[in-house]
């Protein structure tokens, strides 16, 4: 997967986290290397880039299965609100933990996380736990319709608790030559943030070169209501705002107009596509080639596990394709298959600013990189895979093909076991954190 979309049968040599050659077996025995060299045979199997997931909610994992069958803002007022107010750090850091976990077996290499309000430095100890590449924020809300007590802050302490947050991560990264983990603002979508909260986040994002992620033009309803409240559009609010530049990333965009198109490609914003998540709260199909012919990055993500309640890249690449027939029943203006395995490699590292350093397999470029089996009876037969690997992989693989996954040069799953967690140790905490978290939010059964 270089830039040409080559397909090679050949080894590949990691050295120090960073690809450094494509070899053949007769070179290798000749390399000499300070350390013996270990040789992980991947016979039978496609080695790929790692996948990216640009917009996920860590702290939303123990909620999976709560919030079933509701509408986006009732979703949002009766469960996830107070569900996430009612966290700890220990809930915190077990959640996220139990969502690196899923995402990683499944060969997620790097994310764009959206925490909670309160301790977001639980949800970073996590991600360095498991030694995840990605990026998170707390979440900012100063304001909103349904918002608990639990999770309302004023502008003031959301923009300071903010600047804390990224200043303890940057104290903890400042020794590595390419930061694994960034820091992304994180105001929850317009409907709960304060006209100074919105543009005092596009400066500071500005300042830190940080990332900015948001939601944006979700739900029929919620369009509705930003129209109401501010006679325009989200993606007009967030442009007059001053919130929309190469550094924004907006999770959706189901419900954006050729105007609000416009908008983000002039700007240069970024969407994140989430089609199980837009399934499943009723908002729509997303029109991503629309977006893509206007000149937008676009890249997916899983969302959070009550809204999918998977968080599975295999399963929303192979919906972003199928949806892509529906929302363009013209053949030639759906997604190919190399199009929709784009999205979760080299356009998701193009939207986190990360396109010169992950998102293929380059020379150069650091070694995130993930094996898959492609001799299973459900990739079968699979004859010609150097000529089309993509239709196999976006429409027959699954995330239980995922044999081993490599982040920085350091396996962190290998023979489908993580190397960070004790899994069964991960699955008595889960539930029984889940079980405190429901009691505490006032949803026990
Ligand atoms: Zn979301």
């Amino acid at each position: 997967m270089d830039d040409e979309n080559r397909v090679l049968n050949t080894d590949v040599l990691v050295e120090q986290g960073t690809i450094t050659q494509f070899t053949t077996r007769r070179q290798r025995s000749s390399l000499r290397s300070a350390a013996p060299l270990e040789v992980v045979d991947g016979s039978g199997c496609m080695l790929i880039p790692g996948l990216i997931q640009s917009h996920v909610h860590l702290c939303q994992t123990l909620f999976r299965g709560m919030a079933e069958e509701l509408p986006l803002m009732e979703w949002l007022r009766t469960r996830i609100w107070p569900l996430e107010g009612a966290h700890t750090p220990a809930s915190l850091h077990t959640s996220a933990l139990l969502g690196l976990t899923e995402m990683m077996l499944a060969g997620t290499t790097t994310i764009l996380d959206m925490g909670t309000v309160h301790h977001q430095s639980a949800i970073f100890r996590a991600m360095t736990d498991a030694g995840i590449r990605g990026f998170s924020g707390k979440a900012m809300m100063d304001k909103g319709q349904g918002v608990p007590k639990s999770l309302r802050e004023s502008t003031a302490e959301s923009l300071k608790r903010s600047e804390a947050s990224y200043r303890a991560l940057q104290r903890s990264q400042h020794n590595q030559e390419v930061p694994r983990l960034g820091y992304a603002f994180a105001p929850r979508f317009v409907l709960s943030c304060t006209t100074r909260l919105m543009k005092r986040t596009a400066e500071l994002t500005q300042e830190y070169g940080a990332l900015f992620h948001s939601h944006a033009s979700e739900h029929k309803g919620e369009s509705q209501e930003v129209q109401r409240q501010f006679g325009m559009t989200d993606i007009a609010r967030l442009y007059q705002l001053g919130c929309l530049g190469p550094r924004t990333v907006l999770a959706h965009g189901v419900q954006l107009t050729a105007s609000d198109r416009k908008l983000l490609s002039q700007t240069n914003t970024r969407i994140t596509h989430c089609p199980s998540t837009n399934l499943k709260l009723a908002s729509g199909v997303a029109k991503i080639k629309a977006m893509q012919r206007a000149g937008i990055t676009v890249a997916i993500g899983a969302d959070g596990a009550p809204c999918n309640n998977r968080l599975d890249p295999w399963t929303e690449i192979r919906s972003a394709g199928l949806l892509s027939q529906i929302a363009a029943p013209d053949r030639a203006q759906a997604l190919t298959a190399k199009q929709a395995f784009a999205l979760a490699t080299r356009d998701g590292a193009k939207t986190l600013g990360l396109g010169k350093h992950i998102g293929s397999i380059e020379v150069g470029k650091r070694a995130d990189l993930v094996l898959v089996e492609q001799n299973q009876l459900h990739t079968t037969p699979n004859l010609d895979l150097e000529a089309d690997p993509y239709t196999s992989l976006v429409y027959s693989t699954t995330a239980a093909d995922v044999r081993h996954v490599m982040v920085d040069g350091t396996w962190r799953i290998k023979n489908r076991t993580p190397t960070f967690t004790d899994t069964s140790e991960l699955h008595r905490k889960a539930n029984l954190h889940a079980r405190k978290l429901q009691s505490r939010a006032g949803l026990a059964a």
